[in-house]
C-alpha cells in the first residue's frame, strides 16, 4: 500500500500546471536521492547553507544566492533585506519598523492584486505599502527618503496595463530605488535565473524552487548581489530572526541544489521536444474526434518558453465542466482551464505536458474524449 492510498488520497494527473494546490512539480529520482541521502546524518547546518547558496550562484550565474522555503519565504526575506540593510539591530526590531529612516516599498497599482496576491506578505515584516499608479513618471512623486524599494510582479498576464519591469528598472535604477522581482513562477527559460538580475539589474530575482525547477515544494530561491544576500541571510534560519519561521532543513536543500543542476543543464530544447512530442502524441490522437478544433501554441500562460495545446471542445461544452468530468473521473486528472482574467472562450481548455509523462498520454486523451461524448 503506497503512502497516499494509506491517506485515502487518489493521485491526481497534472495536465495543466505547477500549481502548488496540486503539489508544484514532480521530483527527479536524482534529486530525491540526494534528499535521501542528506537525512542519512548530520552536518555544520551553516557549513552546507554556504556550500548551496554558493552552488546556487554559480548554476545561476549570479554574484549570490540564497535558498529559501519557497518564493513566498523570499517575498518575506526580500522586504526584510530592503529595509534593514545590513543592520542586525533592525534585524531584530521587526515587525517594528517606526524608527527605521525607510520602511516603505512600492508597488504597483494593477490588476495583478488579485491574480497574485503574494505582495501582502511584504507586510508581515512591518513595512508599509506604497501603491504606484501604473505609469513610469509616477515613480518619482512616489518615491521619498523613506522608500526602501520597489517590488515588481513581472508576467505576461500582471502586467497588463502597467509598465513592463524592462522599463521601470531603468527609472527605479536612476532614482537609486533598489528592484525586487518576484518571478516564482517564469521559467522556462532558464536564462531568467539571470536576466532579471545580470540583464535588467534588478537587485534580487525570486524563484518557487516547486515549480519549474522540480526541486521540493517548500523550497524558493532568491538570487542578486552579495550584500543583499548576506542581508538575507542574517534574517533567516538557523539565525533567530523573521526567517527562523520558516525553515529550509538539509534534506530540502539538497533536493533543491540537485533539481536546480538539472534544471539548468538539461538543454532548452530537449526540455522544450519533450514537452512537444508529448502534447503532439495527445494532438494526434484527440484528432479521431473531428468536433475538436486543436491548437499547439509555443508560449506558456504567463509567456513562459513551453508549449500547450488547446483545445476548443464541442458545442454546448464548457472547460468547467470539462475539468470537474475528469477530476471525478476513476484516475482523477486537472486538465488546464483559463480563469477569467485570461478572457478566454469558455469552450477552450489547455494541455500542458511539463508534468506529464508518456504513461498518461491515453488516460487524458481518453478521459477528454469521453467527457466529450457525455
Ligand atoms: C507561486 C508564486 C509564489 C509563491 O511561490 P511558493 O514557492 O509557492 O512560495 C509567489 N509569487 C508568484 C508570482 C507565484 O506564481
Amino acid at each position: 500500500m503506497n503512502f497516499y492510498d494509506k491517506m485515502g488520497l487518489t493521485p491526481i494527473i497534472n495536465a495543466s500546471e505547477t500549481y502548488t494546490i496540486l503539489g508544484g512539480s514532480l521530483m527527479d529520482s536524482r534529486a530525491l536521492q540526494a534528499m535521501a541521502e542528506a537525512a542519512s546524518g548530520f552536518i555544520d547546518l551553516n557549513q552546507l547553507i554556504s556550500a548551496v547558496c554558493q552552488k546556487a550562484a554559480e548554476l545561476t550565474k549570479n554574484e549570490a544566492a540564497f535558498v529559501t522555503t519557497g518564493a513566498a519565504g523570499g517575498i518575506i526575506l526580500s522586504a526584510a533585506a530592503c529595509i534593514c540593510k545590513g543592520d542586525t539591530a533592525k534585524m531584530d526590531m521587526l515587525p517594528v519598523t517606526d524608527n527605521f529612516e525607510k520602511n516603505e516599498i512600492l508597488i504597483y497599482d494593477g490588476n495583478f492584486h488579485e491574480l497574485v496576491p503574494y505582495w501582502k506578505l511584504i507586510k508581515l515584516t512591518g513595512a508599509k505599502i506604497v501603491s504606484v499608479k501604473p505609469s513610469l513618471d509616477a515613480i518619482s512623486e512616489a518615491v521619498n527618503e523613506r522608500t526602501a524599494a520597489f517590488f515588481l510582479f513581472p508576467a505576461s498576464l500582471y502586467e497588463k496595463g502597467i509598465p513592463a519591469c524592462e522599463e521601470t528598472i531603468p527609472v527605479l535604477k536612476r532614482l537609486g530605488i533598489p528592484a525586487i522581482v518576484d518571478v516564482a513562477a517564469q521559467l522556462p527559460p532558464v536564462s531568467n535565473l539571470w536576466y532579471y538580475t545580470r540583464q535588467l539589474g534588478a537587485d534580487a530575482a525570486i524563484f518557487s524552487g516547486g515549480k519549474h525547477i522540480k526541486g521540493p515544494q517548500s523550497t524558493g530561491l532568491i538570487v542578486g548581489n552579495t550584500d543583499f544576500i548576506n542581508s538575507c541571510k542574517l534574517l533567516a534560519s538557523p539565525n533567530c530572526r523573521i526567517g527562523r519561521a520558516f525553515k529550509t532543513g538539509k534534506e530540502e536543500l539538497a533536493g533543491f541544489i540537485t533539481a536546480l543542476e538539472l534544471f539548468v543543464n538539461e538543454s532548452e530544447e530537449d526540455k522544450f521536444n519533450r514537452q512537444l512530442l508529448l502534447l503532439e502524441e495527445i494532438e494526434k490522437k484527440l484528432s479521431l474526434n473531428k468536433e475538436l478544433h486543436l491548437e499547439m501554441i509555443m508560449e506558456g500562460r504567463l509567456g513562459t518558453h513551453q508549449p500547450l495545446l488547446l483545445v476548443t471542445l464541442p458545442k454546448g461544452k464548457t472547460a468547467k465542466e470539462c475539468n470537474q468530468f475528469t477530476r471525478n473521473s476513476k484516475i482523477p486528472i486537472d486538465i488546464g482551464v483559463y480563469p477569467p482574467e485570461f478572457e478566454m472562450q469558455e469552450d477552450v481548455i489547455f494541455l500542458n505536458a511539463y508534468n506529464l509523462n508518456s504513461q498518461c498520454v491515453d488516460i487524458v486523451v481518453n478521459t477528454v474524449l469521453e467527457y466529450c461524448k457525455a
